[in-house]
């Protein structure tokens, strides 16, 4: 099982790189998903375990809208279609928190898959809502990035309590790193 990161930990705020090596992909996959599920999380970016590759993972299943998981690897949204709308959701990197999001309603995505294919698809319903949300995680964007000042400023206290938090991890990390020779 892998550590989701939360708020204030820089991972979470840069754009993520673009896979390259295909060879440990399987393994990180699974190990996403297994983590996912642990949290009860429908979608999950790589940097979001702290890894910095353009990956992310998403289960609907639980909905009638799809019947297989999906995997996204070098993921780009091409374009955006139809109609605004908002949408509550949540956000394992920001525990606690959930807020209204508007949204489009259908994304055109470029991605790859393990088998290193090149996809060229049109997503709508919750899952378009997901993948944006993880697109937004890639591109170090949260969902407090996506609403109005006066929404956000509501957040102010926990946000900074999480990144305290983070910084708190992040240090405990470094400290244990000085013992690995
Ligand atoms: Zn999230």
């Amino acid at each position: 099982m892998m550590d989701i990161v939360t708020y204030g930990n820089p991972i979470l705020n840069r754009t993520c790189k673009v896979v390259k090596s295909f060879s440990n992909i399987e393994s990180i996959i699974d190990d996403m998903f297994d983590t996912m599920y642990e949290a009860e999380g429908i979608g999950l970016a790589a940097n979001q375990v702290g890894l910095d590759m353009n990956i992310f993972i998403i289960d609907v299943t639980h909905t009638d809208e799809t019947d297989d998981t999906h995997i996204f690897i070098n993921s780009k949204i091409l374009s955006i279609h139809g109609e605004k709308k908002y949408f509550q959701e949540g956000c394992l990197s920001l525990p606690g928190i959930a807020l209204d999001v508007e949204r489009p309603e259908k994304i055109l995505l470029k991605y790859q898959t393990m088998d290193k294919k090149w996809h060229k698809n049109e997503f709508s319903g919750l899952l378009s809502r997901a993948i944006q949300h993880e697109m937004d995680h890639l591109n170090g964007v949260f969902i407090v990035d996506r609403v109005s000042e006066v929404e956000k400023i509501k957040y102010k206290n926990q946000l900074k309590i999480l990144e305290l938090d983070s910084k708190k991890h992040l240090k405990k990390s470094l400290d244990q790193k000085r013992f690995l020779l």
